[in-house]
């Protein structure tokens, strides 16, 4: 019989010395590159409110923003990078959407060895040495946390989100 493995056998699996650490570095990488970024009409209020800014202001960023909607979310497809980076600086940090605060502990990062390796590649923040290291249980914790408010709630979507 196939074996359903659960959160916590992935990251189990994944974690090569059973350890993970973490300390963003503020490089920008995650930001960048061709990729969707989900927000919800909570998270739109929360960055009209933290910019300050009028209706007129307010639609016009939505317009740019905003390429498509999807049950639950409104999508930013960023080409080099999410619009909302300035400076290398994410702009709205304090109310960036879930999906961001989220990250790393996405769980496709612990889903196969290969997978980590890769974010180990694209994130310098990842198994660095001068975060905290993290048992796998926390881990696990944070990555359930990630399925559960993001990703749980739309898994009955058509085209339901992947992180
Ligand atoms: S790629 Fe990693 S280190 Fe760089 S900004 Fe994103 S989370 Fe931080
Ligand atoms: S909202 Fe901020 S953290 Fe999220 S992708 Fe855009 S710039 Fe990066």
């Amino acid at each position: 019989m196939h074996e359903v493995k659960t959160t916590q056998d992935r990251v189990e699996q994944t974690l090569e010395h059973g350890t993970f650490d973490f300390k963003c570095t503020a490089c920008g990488h995650c930001c960048k590159g061709p990729g969707d970024v989900y927000f919800t009409e909570e998270d739109l209020q929360a960055i009209k409110d933290y910019l300050q800014l009028s209706a007129f202001a307010f639609s016009r960023l939505k317009r740019k923003l905003i390429q498509e909607r999807i049950p639950g979310y409104y999508v930013h497809r960023s080409g080099d990078a999410c619009i909302l980076l300035e400076d290398n600086k994410c702009s709205v940090y304090p109310v960036r959407p879930m999906q961001c605060s989220t990250y790393p502990f996405w769980p496709s990062n612990f889903q196969s060895k290969a997978n980590f390796r890769q974010l180990k590649k694209e994130c310098p923040g990842t198994m660095s040495g001068k975060g905290k290291p993290l048992s796998a249980e926390t881990v696990t914790r944070r990555v359930r946390k990630t399925e559960k408010q993001f990703l749980e709630p739309q898994s009955n979507a058509d085209r339901p989100i992947m992180l």
